[in-house]
């Protein structure tokens, strides 16, 4: 089994300390049930705080609480965390440790890459000039073949990419021949989607205020911009990140228009202030939702059945 990784991965450190939306606050923590056990038979300073902080999340598995103002009980005021301080980078728990990288399996391959809901990782992925192919991380030399469904896949996203790829032409017309070669259903304007967006769970009341100023393209949006190179390289990674999926779900050309519709978005909030800040918002509001992308997912079939666009 091969690990491949964008070509932009092994640039990526968490910058702790440093991050302004730091991943140990927000959400709750799981424990693994390795981890769970570590801590239980640890016996140094933090003893007692793992125990009181671990509970049980009621479907079989072990989470930490928050305290009250949402953050992490380990996470220091300086960013830092206290269980690496005291036990090691090692005792993290997987989710800890693994963040922000998602992964997607096939039978030949792990595919794995930087979430853009880590401040770090979008900066990294959106200055990344390069075009973003994956390179192989490990390979343990053990291979089982694609599945006939496997190779249709790869086929498939082998056009969108060679399409996203091109840098010939501007980004804003390579996503219009995704939809114009039936690659992606169609979406239309971002502005169409204003409303539904609004009615989506979200984290951030800025994510309302700045869905509330987007608006379409004006006359010049067919053209190359500064932009698009970040652009590219978001709608790269919305590619990469969630059309396998569709092997499961069937919904190919749903989730490549789910990749043109989000890279529209961030292009329409990317008018002003840092395209990566921006990435980031985007990516916790929408992309990291387990309500929110099958919502979407569903407008887009909704649409395609109504004849919308
Ligand atoms: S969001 Fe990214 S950079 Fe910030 S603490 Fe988490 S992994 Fe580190």
């Amino acid at each position: 089994m091969r690990t491949l990784v964008p070509v932009y991965y092994p640039s990526f450190r968490c910058i702790a300390s440093a991050c302004r939306h730091t991943c140990c606050a927000g959400w709750e923590i799981g424990v693994d049930e390795f981890s769970r056990e570590r801590y239980l038979e640890y016996s140094g300073p933090l003893r007692g705080e793992l125990k009181e902080w671990m509970r049980d999340d009621g479907e079989g598995g072990w989470v930490f609480r928050l305290r009250e103002d949402g953050r992490c009980p380990f996470l220091r005021e300086d960013g830092l965390c206290r269980i690496i301080l005291e036990m090691g980078e090692g005792a993290l728990c997987d989710i800890c440790a693994d963040h922000p990288r998602w992964r997607n399996f096939f039978s030949d391959r792990e595919e794995m890459g930087l979430g853009l809901t880590c401040e770090e990782a979008a900066r990294v992925v959106l200055n990344e000039k390069r075009k973003a192919v994956m390179i192989t991380l490990s390979d343990d030399g053990e291979e089982e073949p694609l599945s006939g469904d496997e190779e249709a896949f790869f086929a498939f996203r082998d056009r969108a990419l060679g399409i996203l790829w091109d840098r010939e032409i501007p980004l804003a017309r390579r996503l219009e021949k995704l939809e114009e070669e039936g690659l992606a259903l169609r979406t239309g304007e971002v502005s169409r989607w204003r409303e539904r967006l609004l009615s989506l769970e979200r984290l951030d009341e800025n994510w309302a205020a700045a869905l509330e100023k987007t608006e379409s393209p004006g006359e010049n949006a067919g053209e190359a911009g500064e932009k698009d190179l970040p652009l590219e390289q978001a709608a790269v990674y919305f590619v990469m990140r969630h059309l396998s999926a569709a092997l499961e779900d069937g919904l190919v050309r749903e989730r490549c228009a789910l990749a043109v519709l989000l890279t529209r978005l961030l292009r329409a909030l990317a008018r002003d202030g840092d395209i990566a800040e921006w990435a980031r918002m985007l990516s916790s509001e929408i992309e990291y939702s387990d309500e929110n992308v099958p919502a979407i997912l569903e407008w887009i079939r909704a649409d395609e059945e109504a004849g919308a666009h």
